[in-house]
């Protein structure tokens, strides 16, 4: 797709305030393949006012019409599914398949499920002599970043706007040709000018002004720990609402009792989907002792098979964070069984799927987030829920048994705000979010809606 020069604010693209870019380049290659305005406090100043001035309206839009206009932008999504996915691998570098299954398919399910919930939700509900009115939050400042280009985007406004919230959106500064493609989108459905306006931008410029924002009510950032601590801070000064979703160090817990070979080439693709760069992904997994070293094997078999073809990392500074990630575990006594610093390409910012085993809990590489394909394979004998749990971490985690209640019964000790049983299938409406330092609320499905409601009770 060609990027836009503008902004996208009520309802037309204009001009942007100041006249610095931003270059787009594609991973693969490390071509620029567009340059999209770097947005100023300006712009984010002209799109919330353009989102204040839409919320009566859009407020006071019936649900089922506002499921109208969801539907009708799920329609566009599908429609332009094919251009979706190609400009996602342009600037993440994803390759193919994965952006048409992952990076198209699941925005789609996303935006259907809260056209269906706009519908059904129940939106006023009797408690005794009370009627509660589920009313909408307000203008949401939305702050996304780039490993999900769609997915992040659709996450936060598709429920904003079944809700009856309208919504500025400063996405990744290295993904945002998808952004502009979902503006188009928006524009295709017919929703109200105002109701969705996008500000490009760098996070320290334009996101900053987007959370500082004193006519914004509502926060919703995903992106880095550091990033949203500043945000909830701020976000606290100014008593407003703020949902955020951080970062991850999610345990993949292989009991004795599990399909061994099962469990660890499942947790091995999970870790390499995406490059890596999931915020859920299983970087640890957790063997028993006796099966430790046949485990190692495996998943270094598993590992080497995907070489190049797991595509590369965002950016170069993505590729420098990954290596260096790798150079501490090789310093601090990890047994590099596969990949390494060398990268498969010449070109591109390509990481080798690496394998390390003999990680301890308290090593750098399982403590802290990487976002590559990077795995540590750690070794149990009674402590498996102890190392689980181990990390400031608990944004997701898997757990393998022969019998589903054994892993159920685990799963439930797990500090993790979601669990995948026996390799479980993703859910587009089951609540996703972190306990501990991995987050504050949930996104998808009712619980993902209910984040941008608040209550007003009536007595009678
Ligand atoms: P990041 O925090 O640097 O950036 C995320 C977004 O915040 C971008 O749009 C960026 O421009 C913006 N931003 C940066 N500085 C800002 C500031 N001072 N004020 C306001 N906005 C600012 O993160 P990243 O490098 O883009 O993404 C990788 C991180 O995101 C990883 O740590 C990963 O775990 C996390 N992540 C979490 C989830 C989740 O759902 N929990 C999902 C995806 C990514």
């Amino acid at each position: 797709m060609k990027a836009h020069h503008g902004m996208y604010i009520g309802g037309e693209w204009r001009p942007a305030a100041g006249a610095d870019t931003i270059e787009v380049v594609n991973p693969v290659d490390e071509q620029v393949i567009g340059r999209v305005p770097a947005g100023t406090a300006a712009d984010v100043g002209h799109a919330v006012r353009a989102a204040r001035a839409a919320l009566p309206g859009w407020a006071a839009t019936p649900p089922t019409e506002r499921a109208a206009k969801l539907a009708a932008l799920r329609d566009v999504l599908v429609a332009r599914k094919d251009e979706i996915a190609e400009t996602v691998t342009a600037e993440l570098g994803s390759p193919l398949p994965f952006s048409q299954a992952v990076h198209a398919g699941v925005p789609i399910l996303v935006a259907g499920s809260y056209a269906e919930l706009a519908a059904t939700y129940a939106f006023e509900e009797k408690v005794g002599n009370s009627t509660v009115y589920h009313e909408p939050v307000g203008v949401v400042g939305a702050i996304t970043p780039w490993n999900y280009p769609l997915h992040q985007i659709v996450a936060k406004v598709a429920p904003a706007l079944a809700a009856g919230c309208t919504v500025v959106l400063k996405p990744a500064e290295d993904t945002p040709l998808t952004a502009q493609l979902f503006a188009e989108a928006v524009a295709e459905a017919g929703l109200p000018a105002g109701v969705f306006n996008l500000v490009t931008g760098l996070g320290p410029v334009a996101g900053q002004a987007l959370a500082e924002h004193p006519d914004v009510d509502l926060v919703s950032f995903t992106g880095s720990t550091a990033v949203g601590r500043r945000i909830g801070a701020t976000a606290g000064a100014a008593v407003k609402r703020v949902a955020l979703e951080l970062g991850g160090k999610s345990a993949n817990v292989i009991l004795p009792s599990a399909d061994l070979a099962k469990a660890v080439n499942v947790g091995v693709a999970n870790v390499m989907s995406n490059s890596g760069q999931t915020c859920s992904a299983w970087t640890r997994m957790l063997v028993h002792t006796s099966q430790y070293e046949e485990a190692v094997g495996l998943a270094a078999a598993a590992a080497a098979k995907y070489g190049d073809r797991i595509g590369p990392v965002v950016s170069a500074k993505q590729r420098s964070r990954v290596r260096s990630y790798i150079e501490k575990g090789i310093a601090e006594g990890a047994r590099l069984v596969v990949g390494g610093l060398e990268s498969p390409r010449e070109q591109g910012y390509f990481v080798s799927p690496t394998v390390f085993a003999d990680v301890t809990p308290d090593m750098t590489i399982a403590q802290e987030e990487i976002f590559g394909p990077v795995l540590s394979i750690i070794r149990y004998e009674e402590e498996a829920v102890r190392i689980a749990n181990g990390t400031v971490y608990g944004l997701a985690g898997a757990v393998w048994a022969a019998e589903e209640a054994e892993a159920v019964a685990f799963a439930r000790r797990l500090d993790t705000g979601q669990v995948d049983i026996n390799g479980g299938r993703f859910n587009p409406l089951a609540p996703f979010g972190g306990y501990k330092q991995s987050g504050v609320g949930r996104e998808l499905g009712s619980h993902g809606l209910t984040e941008y409601l608040q209550t007003k009770s009536l007595q009678f």
